[in-house]
């Protein structure tokens, strides 16, 4: 693990507009990967970290996150793919890469995220309420897709101009 913690990628740095590829090699380096974004994650105290947020632009997102039972999900998943369902809900979403603000955004209250883990094995990750936000919250992120992209264009900018820099993000362009 570095010193530091790889700095988390601000919008407007392409490697966040740009659809994550495929993880194919399940050696060392991608369980070092792993290791970097969580330090990265703690750092910024955030509740799930996707791959091209540390600019590598690899389809694995890991997340620490109150699972909506009193409890805390933990763990990685690469290559997701997710379903959704039940009621939408509108709770507050932020994201480590549009530092500062919060804004509403309305998502399926379940979700279902299937892909592997650093072996290659298979894995499925159920959440619900705030963990079922996260999970497509960090799906998206694979796809190039940000929370913001999501709102209407005068919120998306008012979200924008109310971003604050942080010393674990790389500068705001
Ligand atoms: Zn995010």
């Amino acid at each position: 693990m570095p010193d530091s913690p790889p700095k988390i990628r601000v919008v407007g740095d392409p490697v966040l507009a740009t659809p994550a590829a495929e993880v194919t090699d399940f050696g060392p380096e991608l369980a070092t990967l792993i290791e970097d974004m969580f330090a990265s994650l703690a750092v910024a105290e955030g509740v799930g970290l996707a791959a091209p947020q540390i600019g590598v632009g690899l389809a694995l997102f890991v997340y620490d996150c109150p699972d909506g039972t009193g409890g805390r999900a933990r763990g990685h998943i690469c290559n997701p793919s997710i379903t959704t369902s039940g009621p939408l809900d509108d709770g507050d979403e932020g994201c480590l890469s549009v530092p500062g603000p919060y804004h509403e955004l309305e998502r399926p209250s379940e979700a279902t995220v299937r892909g592997v883990d650093r072996t290659g094995a298979p894995v499925t990750v159920t959440g619900t309420g705030y963990f079922a936000r996260c999970l497509q919250h960090e799906t998206d992120h694979l796809k190039g897709v940000l929370y913001i992209d999501h709102l209407p264009r005068n919120r998306r900018r008012r979200v924008l101009r109310d971003m604050e820099p942080y010393e674990w993000n790389a500068p705001i362009p």
